[in-house]
């Protein structure tokens, strides 16, 4: 096979990446391309701007130095075609990286690989290996801030992101399992507008709806609608919880029954027990054992997870336990780890779901309350841990104080009653600079469909929660579903400020117009996000009705997977640390 090849081998060596012949295979396997046909690994190779520097790269500005391809059939090296040079792509990585090798299937002949002029956006399409573009823009901050500010996280002034690629086509992933599916779905729910309730009342409307669908009528349906979702999917976590109830009622059933006549075999007394089911369910007895054997997959589900995973399982529960494919010795350990993220979740996300368990007489006071992201989660399960208890070690005279706010706080100190992120220049600021759409914050008008999670459309919470590293870094972000690419995970928000020293802050405007957003006090969980030096976030500049935002955008995160971002050079060159963040391409080691 070609990964054996030695240029291929070498080029592990250059790239300081040894998972390269995997990736490469896993790149032929997901672009389709069988690896008996001709094949050439194209390389390429760009100027960019070193990082730290401020210097704003235009599209004029690059220029392929050199090209050379590998054949993949035969492992030579085909001679670098210098005719062919062409400016075609924006890529301004000052370093090599996997991300300038690009795979190109050759259609026609083995040979030097001839690009097509102007580049085809298919053929950038077949690059399997192009996951993302670590360096597309320029710092915000020179590495030596005549402000002195210390410790300066890097922001991306591009406003449009790359453009969005499907998750898992860049990386092989694998196939989620039938666990991973369950999983899913639970955490889909819990972070979900669901109002789960054990009582429900929906009114009739009080005028008629069949008089034509005025507003007000269309608006009277919606409405029914949205009760009627809650309602079914309340029953449906309340039949639930009853029936992973019923399973200790009959196994405890079946001990009386045995009690009372000793006589009888446990088999006996188990048909005795199914038989007094029956007459009441009104079911025949091989309808109910099969749906016994689903109601014993409901608690296996409670007892390993809790009843917050029994509760908000929702779709696919059933299926689940009708198959019981996932149910094996992995299952139990996996939504016991997640026990108590799901009780932080459904406690402070649906304060009111625990009601639901007074159907079957259990009464279970609420553990967790206040902000989602006041909870620490811990690795192996057991209980959250409140926030301000991270941070002991600090040994801050009152204790660690955070404030959750969604949005900015404008220091007025400093910038009286005028916004520093408002851009003075605009004509018409609600016109996205991005989309050139319009933009609202009634979600009826709203046209801007940038970053939906975050502006002019349904906002709900995001997926994301706070949990204790195991690597020595604290804190850190996990996420709880899969965040495509392209998709904002949140706005970096806290005090806007200026000329705070010797503390971390985000700087953002543009010269001489700058400010600081300030997380010490106030904020939201983007301080908590830990650094990698192969982020899969990065921070991103967008400007929502004239006022500029910045962003914490994803680059293709999967569910239970870490946000990372970077924070530029210049704010590790200031610190006297080393990183953690275990990457093989570590910079800061
Ligand atoms: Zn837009
Ligand atoms: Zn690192």
């Amino acid at each position: 096979m070609y990964i054996k090849y030695h240029p291929i081998l070498q080029l592990c060596d250059v790239l300081g990446n040894k998972d390269f012949p995997l990736q490469l295979a896993a790149a032929c396997k997901s672009a389709n391309i069988e690896q008996d046909s001709p094949l050439v690994l194209h390389i390429e190779a760009s100027l960019g701007p070193g990082r730290g520097s401020n210097r704003i790269l235009l599209e004029r500005d690059f220029a392929d130095i050199e090209k050379g391809s590998v054949d993949l059939q035969n492992g030579q090296i085909i001679p670098v075609n210098t005719t062919t040079a062409t400016a075609e792509h924006s890529d301004c990585s000052s370093e090599i990286s996997q991300d300038q090798v690009k795979l190109a299937k050759n259609n026609t002949t083995p040979g030097p690989y001839v690009e097509a002029s102007p580049p085809s956006p298919k053929r950038r399409k077949t690059g399997g290996m192009r996951p993302v573009k670590q360096t597309e823009s320029a710092p915000l901050m020179p590495e030596n801030s005549e402000d002195g500010a210390p410790s300066v996280r890097q922001v991306h002034t591009e406003t449009r992101f790359p453009q969005r690629k499907k998750l898992g086509k860049e990386v092989p992933v694998l196939e989620p399992t039938s666990v991973d599916k369950l999983i899913a779905g639970i955490w889909k729910q819990l972070f979900s507008s669901v109002q789960l309730t054990r009582f429900s009342t929906i009114p009739e409307p009080s005028f008629n709806i069949r008089t034509g669908v005025s507003g007000e009528v269309f608006q009277a349906v919606n409405i029914m609608c949205m009760k009627y979702y809650n309602q079914s999917q309340s029953s449906r976590a309340l039949e639930m919880i009853v029936q992973a109830y019923w399973i200790e009622c009959y196994e405890a059933r079946i001990a009386v029954i045995r009690l009372e006549n000793p006589n009888y075999s446990s088999t006996e007394a188990r048909m005795m027990a199914l038989k007094e089911a029956c007459a009441v369910l009104n079911w025949k007895e091989k309808d109910l054992r099969n749906r016994l054997a689903i109601w014993r997959g409901y608690k296996e589900i409670k007892d390993a997870g809790g009843w917050a995973s029994l509760i908000f399982a929702s779709t696919g529960v059933y299926r689940f336990c009708k198959y019981r494919t996932g149910f094996s010795d992995g299952f139990a350990t996996r939504l016991r780890h997640l026990r108590s993220a799901f009780e932080v979740a459904a406690d402070t996300l649906h304060s009111e779901w625990r009601d639901l368990l007074h159907v079957i007489g259990h009464d279970e006071p609420r553990r967790y309350d206040g902000h989602p992201h006041g909870w620490v989660i811990v690795p192996g399960g057991e209980s959250a841990v409140p926030l301000d208890s991270t941070y002991g070690h600090l040994k801050l005279s009152n204790g660690f104080q955070y404030e959750f706010i969604d949005e900015c706080v404008l220091d007025q100190d400093f910038f009286g009653l005028i916004d520093p992120r408002v851009i003075p220049e605009l004509d018409n600021t609600d016109i996205c600079q991005a989309c050139k759409e319009r933009q609202s914050d009634d979600i009826k008008m709203n046209q801007c469909s940038c970053f939906p999670s975050l502006f002019g459309s349904v906002r709900s919470p995001a997926p994301i929660q706070i949990f204790h590293t195991t690597s020595g870094r604290n804190n850190g972000v996990i996420a709880r579903c899969n965040i495509e690419r392209g998709t904002a995970i949140g706005e970096f928000t806290g005090l806007i400020t200026n000329g705070i020293q010797g503390v971390d802050v985000m700087v953002g405007g543009t010269r001489p117009h700058t400010y600081q957003i300030f997380q010490g006090q106030m904020g939201n969980f983007t301080r908590f996000i830990n650094h990698s030096c192969k982020p899969n976030s990065q921070f991103q500049k967008f400007y929502w009705r004239g006022k500029e935002r910045i962003l914490v955008i994803s680059k293709g995160i999967t569910a239970g997977i870490e946000i990372t971002v970077d924070y530029s050079d210049s704010y590790w060159r200031q610190l006297d640390k080393r990183c953690l963040c275990g990457e093989y391409c570590c910079r800061f080691n």
